[in-house]
């Protein structure tokens, strides 16, 4: 980072264990204190406003300042950051002012207008097959982009013409009124009704965009998915979403992943489930059957004596973890012993041999009670 940052609590003045009342009453006093609405033109006042916003936007987060605690800034740092590192530049500090300054300001909410501000996210979604979502994938969306229109590059004016300072709010975007409350008289802060918040006035405005500065066209994007991903999990792909404004980034595009069922495994997070049937003889004796998974088929040993329902684990066989490819869960396999339906006749005679020399007796053809013999006798 070019500059060294200054310590979250000694930027609110509140002690490490303050609780959120406390940070809160902190960040107000500051806010208040140096809000560019109360003074216009002060850049150092403006610092000042949006090292406490960041502060407190940490601090008044309980999963970032557990972050901040442990990492310090360094868990905001981008990528260098040990959990991938927040990204403040689509913080919407429009919400904090609207929480805080709601009732300050008499409801109005309050929105700088002057500085760059970050596209909206736009959202869309995909679907892929099981395989995809284990192994990764790339697919192509395609989707409708807003752009700056190439006529007015964005400005919204008539080529040749330029646009003119909002005559209403002298280009600050907003108009303040007082109003008296209870508090006494308040200063009200307002979008500016003429120009909604962009501070210019179009005379003339450009035939291609009607004035808006943007144009909307089809784009393909192509999505890489990570192999690992789970149902339901967006990939965030930077600086595809709406345009910024006045010089600000794009917003993000966020795509959801839908995964299709598959006919025979099941997943629960990096783990895969399937069932596999086994001949009673190969439950009885034992011996090799293949086993499909995901990395195609596998022979298996099953040990004379299996139960039915007895689950096997493939190792390795399952879903990489997103974290680290290399890792992957296990395919678990449940063991289902076939009861034979349609046996001929000899194979019948076979079995009641096997019943008998087991020491059973199989019920007689007329239902008679089996006559108890062997072991039981
Ligand atoms: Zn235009
Ligand atoms: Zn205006």
């Amino acid at each position: 980072m070019a500059e060294t940052k200054r310590d979250y609590y000694e930027v609110l003045g509140v002690p490490k264990n303050a609780d959120d009342a406390a940070i809160k009453k902190a960040y107000r006093q500051l806010a208040k204190k140096y809000h560019p609405d109360m003074n216009p033109g002060d850049a150092e006042a403006e610092k000042k406003f949006k090292e406490a916003s960041e502060a407190y936007a940490v601090l008044s987060d309980a999963d970032k300042r557990r972050q901040y605690d442990q990492f310090g800034h360094a868990a905001f740092d981008g990528a260098a950051g040990p959990g991938g590192g927040f990204d403040f530049s689509g913080m919407d500090m429009g919400d904090i002012f609207g929480d805080l300054f709601g009732d300050l300001f008499g409801g109005g909410r309050s929105r700088r207008n002057d500085g760059p501000m970050k596209g909206a996210n736009l959202r869309a979604r995909i679907r892929i097959t099981f395989e995809e979502a284990v192994f990764g994938c790339e697919k192509e969306i395609e989707l409708t982009l807003k752009d700056d229109c190439p006529t007015c590059h964005g400005s919204g004016a008539k080529p040749g013409t330029n646009p003119e300072t909002c005559p209403k709010c002298g280009g600050k975007g907003r108009v303040m009124y007082t109003q008296q409350s209870l508090f006494g008289t308040v200063q009200n802060v307002q979008t500016c009704p003429d120009c909604h918040g962009t501070g210019k006035f179009i005379r003339e405005k450009c035939p291609e965009c009607r004035g808006t500065g943007y144009v909307s066209a089809k784009k393909k994007i192509l999505v890489t998915v990570p192999a690992g991903i789970d149902q339901g999990q967006s990939i965030r792909i930077r600086e595809k979403g709406e345009p910024g404004t006045n010089g600000g980034p794009r917003g993000d595009l966020l795509v959801e992943v839908t995964i299709s069922s598959h006919p025979i495994f099941q997943r629960q997070d990096v783990n895969i489930y399937s069932t596999a049937p086994i001949s009673f003889a190969q439950a009885v004796l034992g011996g090799t059957i293949r086993i499909n998974t995901v990395d195609g088929q596998v022979d298996y040993e099953v040990k004379p004596g299996t139960q039915t329902d007895t689950r096997i684990r493939l190792k390795g066989k399952g879903v990489p973890s997103l974290r680290n490819k290399n890792v992957r869960g296990d395919h678990y396999v449940t063991l289902v012993v076939q009861v034979p339906t349609a046996l001929s006749g000899e194979a019948k005679e076979a079995l009641r041999n096997f019943d008998s020399l087991s020491g059973n007796t199989l019920l007689g053809p007329n239902g008679e009670a089996p006559k108890k013999k062997g072991f039981f006798k």
